[in-house]
């Protein structure tokens, strides 16, 4: 089976994406751990380092998932700041409400299912977006790049967290090896669902690389657009703003 995102029609993609995460919402912070070593929470510290959200801000958590850079941006902003949870995946979104709420964080956060290409909120309404590892899953990039665009304040910021490019044919090869043997091991094991993994390692190799990530954002109406590698290019954070 291979639904990377070139291979099926938009509809198939958007159904598929659905599939994958209502299935894995459950389990979805244990696999991330799991997966990644733990390493996620580095490469999600380092981007609300790059972020500098400030008191009383408002930030959009993009494809925001379980909230893991809600909850810190909650506490970043204060009351009165604002931080928005969104995602199209109304079992992440839920997952991610109990598990802020379990925390007590209630007072500046609000959730909202909404499609990154087609974004419910105010021109010029946001300080910050950051969307981590949310892109590669939207099916029509250039048109969610637009529409965070129109949603940030002009010298607002665009963090996007993402998995990218090796920089190192040994990396590659062991990276490749490791995402499409033991990711769906591990998806079969801990969340009896391997396909779901074997998507999420399709959807890594198929994502734009650095430098075209890049360019998109340029295309979009992003200036000073840089990027930085985390563990090799295995993850990168590409940074730009709205002027
Ligand atoms: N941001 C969280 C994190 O870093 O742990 C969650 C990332 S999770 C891998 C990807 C999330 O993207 C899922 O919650 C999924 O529902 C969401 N997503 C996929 N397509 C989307 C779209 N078109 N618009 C908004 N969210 C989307």
């Amino acid at each position: 089976i291979d639904f990377g995102y070139k291979q099926v029609p938009k509809q198939e993609k958007v159904k598929r994406v659905a599939e994958v995460f209502h299935s894995v919402a459950d389990k979805y912070d244990v696999m991330n751990d799991l997966m990644s070593f733990g390493i996620h929470r580095i490469w999600k510290k380092i981007t609300i380092e790059y972020s500098s959200v400030r008191k009383g801000q408002k930030v959009l958590d993009l494809a925001g998932g379980t909230g893991d850079l809600t909850a810190k941006f909650s506490q970043l902003v204060g009351d009165d700041g604002l931080v928005v949870l969104a995602d199209i995946n109304e079992s992440m979104l839920k997952v991610g409400r109990d598990k802020l709420r379990d925390k007590g964080l209630i007072k500046n956060i609000e959730y909202v299912q909404a499609n990154a290409e087609e974004l419910p909120f105010a021109d010029n309404y946001f300080d910050c977006i950051t969307i981590s590892f949310g892109l590669r899953n939207v099916t029509d990039k250039e048109k969610a790049l637009r529409s965070m665009w129109r949603v940030l304040k002009p010298g607002g910021r665009l963090l996007i967290l993402e998995f990218s490019k090796p920089q190192y044919q040994i990396l590659n090869k062991a990276y490749d090896l490791y995402s499409f043997t033991m990711l769906p091991l591990m998806g079969k094991i801990v969340a009896n669902d391997s396909e779901s993994y074997r998507y999420l390692a399709e959807s890594i190799r198929m994502h734009p690389d650095q430098n075209t990530l890049k360019k998109m954002m340029e295309d979009a109406g992003f200036v000073d657009v840089k990027y930085h590698n985390m563990t090799g290019g295995i993850v990168a954070l590409h940074t730009g703003f709205k002027f």
